[in-house]
């Protein structure tokens, strides 16, 4: 494999820039591309592992002051030998040092090829690289923890505790097949009890996918309600700016407006919509679809009513979850009954604006279980729910032939293994590390 160079951090001026460098001519690059006091830079690195090493980096056309590490190949993040040149961070610099280390014979380097490498050196397993991606494009603490467990390797572990206790079984029915001194009746129906139990773990992964998908993508809250009743301004209060447009005339928000904030670690992404009522207007009953659109595809809906008006009328999200909000509390002595799910506000006051926001990131709350490591990539998810219905089947099929059994068996071994990289294609492996960035 040719030895690759990126630049690790992002474009723009900074304190440090690193530029790495890995592969088999790591330490030729350093060579020509920096120079420590006493002895060449290779033999420096060489002697000094894992050791910051000072001394002037050579472009073509300037030079800048900094350090260069070198990492053994059993030490680094690729498993390859590994130079890192840290400079000073300016777009200039970094420009000029990627094309110094490609003139002394590195290949730029693609879109997560470092971790690529990482994993095909045995590493890391795929779903432990897809870890590092998520805590790199991470927008909340949940999001990061999430990320973590990933990134550490305890949800491959768990992965794998499966995958291995499934490829004995499939080993002991192939001893049967090859040597068959067991019959079939023999040697299935006690497989029942432990494939049940299989069953039971894949289950329980697949029942962490909700709090999974919010922790990375963070809870999609939908404002609806009657025109007027107050959505753009509790949006503006929720994000504490004035991202909506809020007017007195009915049907001023025809389209959908996104806006985000964090709460409790947890991302909430709000969607103000049209108000919900008849329109003439062919663009606002285009946003009032699109609004019932929403609000069904939602976490939780915020139906928003004015409370010094009539209510009026009952709306039909499919089943999402709705907190009632009446707002414009600082207009009435009115206050909502203590009912679970319903909020009195004022958008316009701030009054309880402030729990509003604490009950909706409590939603990610629900259903957790200490310590438990969550699925959050639809990937995942889906190669698990195939894994279930094979183990399904394969329980199903233990009253017939062990070759059936093994099918199914196989069958779930091959799902598990997409998820940790065991199983998977190439191209499953270089779709994942193409949406990577550069230098990771
Ligand atoms: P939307 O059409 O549902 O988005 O409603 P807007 O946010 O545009 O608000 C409609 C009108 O109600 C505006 O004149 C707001 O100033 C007013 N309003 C919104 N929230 C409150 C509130 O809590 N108290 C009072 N008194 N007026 C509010």
């Amino acid at each position: 494999m040719s030895t690759i160079a990126a630049i690790s951090t992002p474009v723009g001026a900074g304190g440090i820039g690193i530029l790495r460098v890995s592969g088999e001519d790591a330490l030729k690059i350093a060579d020509a591309i920096f120079v420590c006091k006493k002895k060449s830079a290779a033999e420096t690195l060489r002697q000094n592992p894992l050791k910051l090493c000072f001394g002037d980096f050579i472009a073509e056309d300037f030079r800048d002051r900094g350090y260069a590490v070198y990492f053994p190949a059993d030490k680094a993040y690729t498993g390859e030998e590994t130079t890192e040149f840290y400079l000073h961070g300016g777009v200039r610099i970094m420009q000029g040092a990627l094309a110094a280390a490609v003139a002394a014979g590195a290949r730029m380097a693609e879109r997560g090829e470092f971790t690529k490498r990482a994993f095909l050196a045995g590493r890391m397993s795929l779903a432990d690289a897809e870890g590092v991606a998520d805590m790199i494009n991470a927008e909340s603490a949940a999001g990061l923890r999430a990320a973590y467990r990933l990134m550490d390797g305890s949800v491959a572990k768990r992965i794998n505790v499966i995958a291995d206790r499934l490829l004995e079984v499939m080993t002991g029915l192939e001893a049967v097949l090859d040597y068959p001194e067991e019959t079939e009746d023999e040697v299935l129906p006690p497989l029942g009890g432990e494939l049940e139990g299989l069953l039971s773990e894949v289950d329980s992964l697949i029942s962490t996918a909700r709090r999974g998908r919010i922790a990375k993508h963070g809870i999609t809250a939908v404002l609806a309600g009657r025109p007027n009743a107050g959505k753009s301004s509790l949006m503006n209060a929720l994000l504490g700016e004035d991202r909506a447009i809020v007017t007195a005339v009915a049907g001023t928000t025809r389209d959908t407006v996104e806006g985000s904030f964090e709460c409790d670690g947890v991302r909430v992404n709000l969607i103000d919509t049209a108000g919900l009522r008849q329109s003439n207007d062919v663009v606002e009953s285009m946003g009032i679809s699109r609004a019932v659109q929403a609000a069904r595809n939602a976490d939780v809906v915020l139906l928003v009513t004015d409370t010094t008006r009539e209510d009026d009328g009952e709306y039909d999200f499919g089943g999402v979850r709705v907190f009632r909000i009446r707002n414009k509390c600082d207009l009435t002595s009115y206050a909502c009954p203590r009912m679970r799910d319903c909020f009195a506000v004022s958008a316009k006051e701030g009054v309880n604006v402030e729990q509003l926001r604490h009950a909706i990131a409590a939603l990610y709350k629900e259903g957790e279980v200490a310590g438990e490591e969550l699925i959050t990539s639809e990937r995942h998810v889906s190669a698990l729910y195939r894994a279930k219905s094979a183990l399904k089947s394969a329980i199903e099929a233990i009253d017939g032939t062990v070759d059936c059994v093994l099918v199914d068996l196989r069958e779930a071994y091959e799902a598990l293994g997409e998820i940790t990289g065991r199983t998977a294609t190439e191209s499953i492996v270089d779709n994942i590390f193409s949406k990577f960035c550069v230098g990771k």
